[in-house]
């Protein structure tokens, strides 16, 4: 089968290093040859699209904001997993969260506001709130934290705004959830995040599961969604809500590459393709720490190698600041030894520095 893939980066050449094994083919599609595109002779350029679309069996995004026309001609042809549904409601944050209330999935309080001033406005109703962009936004680009008495920024761009509550959560959480053609769904155990400055640093796996795994299912359900997605959450003492949730495989799933029977990009590949989903139980216990910004020098590199249970992804990219250019799996035989060995990590690549290299 030849799979087309919407977007050129380090997902999609996850993807393709996973999928191939099953003896499919793979194009891809973006403004330029990033990781996934320089694995490939069939790369296509945006104006390319319907060449490229007729060439592929089906066809699948590593990235939401991909090109639109390749991917409502996809749609046209019956070939696009996850579908469109998905994309549309990511390209507003208020969308989404709107299909998250009426869908029954919690999610913390929010209003809407069509300009930066009524933005402001509007998180008086919020002893602390968190004011994002409704477009545009990733990695907490876009964002202000505002307590009700601080006195209003000033000089936000006019656009639409989401203002959230602040939640004051215990620990943020995600959970990669699959679901088949046939609709059966099937999750890997729920990871436990570290976010510095709105950017994912480290994921530790598994971490207990206070009703996330049941909320991700029935968003599945709820987006009769097909292929694998990442649910971001909150966890609170009142139980978990909802941050956002991501229509592809996800940065906080890379860990499945060293520690299940089947990773998060396997995975991806057996629900649009029809094949029966895999095993999602943890092997041992296995975590991220996310390369950001400078590349590695040899020295790290060697060190990162030789502490046991660790592989490294360098995506090739060009090192730019918050810029995610590779990272590091890591596995331990019980939670304190994974952790232990997350922090000899993030000492050789941050060496204590991470504040400074990932504030905005
Ligand atoms: P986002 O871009 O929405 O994924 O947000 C990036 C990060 O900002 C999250 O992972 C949280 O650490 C923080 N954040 C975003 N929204 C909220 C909120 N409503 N309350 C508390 N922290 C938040």
């Amino acid at each position: 089968m030849r799979i087309g893939i919407i977007g050129s980066g380090q997902l999609g050449w996850m993807l393709i290093m996973e999928g191939s094994k099953f003896g499919h083919d793979f194009a891809v599609l973006d403004t330029y040859p990033g990781p996934a595109g320089r694995l490939l002779n069939f790369f296509y350029k945006p104006e390319e699209y319907r060449e490229f679309v007729d060439s592929c069996d089906i066809v699948t995004y590593e990235f939401e904001n991909g090109d639109m026309r390749a991917m409502l001609e996809s749609e046209k042809q019956g070939k696009l997993f996850p579908g469109l549904l998905p994309v549309r409601l990511k390209k507003s944050r208020i969308e989404e969260k709107e299909f998250l209330r009426k869908n029954g999935i919690p999610v913390a309080e929010f209003v809407s506001a069509g300009s930066f001033s009524e933005a402001m406005d509007k998180s008086g109703k919020f002893a602390k709130s968190v004011i994002k962009t409704s477009s545009g936004g990733y990695d907490g680009k876009g964002q202000i934290t505002r307590k009700r008495e601080d006195p209003p920024p000033t000089g936000g761009e006019d656009t639409e705004y989401i203002i959230e509550e602040f939640v004051d959560f215990r620990y943020e959480a995600s959970v990669i959830i699959a679901r088949g053609r046939d609709g059966q769904t099937r999750a890997f155990p729920p990871s436990r995040n570290r976010h510095l400055h709105g950017m994912l640093l480290s994921t530790e796996a598994p971490c207990e599961d206070d009703g996330m795994t049941e909320i991700a299912t029935l968003l599945a359900e709820k987006l009769d969604y097909t292929g694998v997605m990442g649910v971001e959450f909150f966890v609170t003492n009142d139980g978990p809500v909802v941050n956002e949730f991501a229509p592809r495989v996800h940065n906080s799933g890379h860990n499945t590459l060293s520690g299940h029977h089947v990773s998060q990009f396997e995975q991806h590949i057996r629900a649009i393709t029809g094949m029966p989903l895999g095993n999602t139980v943890n092997l041992q216990c296995t975590g991220i720490v996310n390369i950001i910004g400078n590349s590695l020098t040899g020295t790290q590199v060697s060190g990162i190698l030789q502490i046991p249970g660790t592989k490294l992804y360098d995506y090739g990219k060009e090192p730019r600041k918050r810029r995610k250019i590779g990272h590091v799996n890591v596995t331990g035989e019980d939670k304190e030894v994974l952790s232990g060995r997350i922090k000899d990590v993030m000492k050789i690549v941050y060496g204590g520095q991470e504040e400074e290299t990932l504030r905005p």
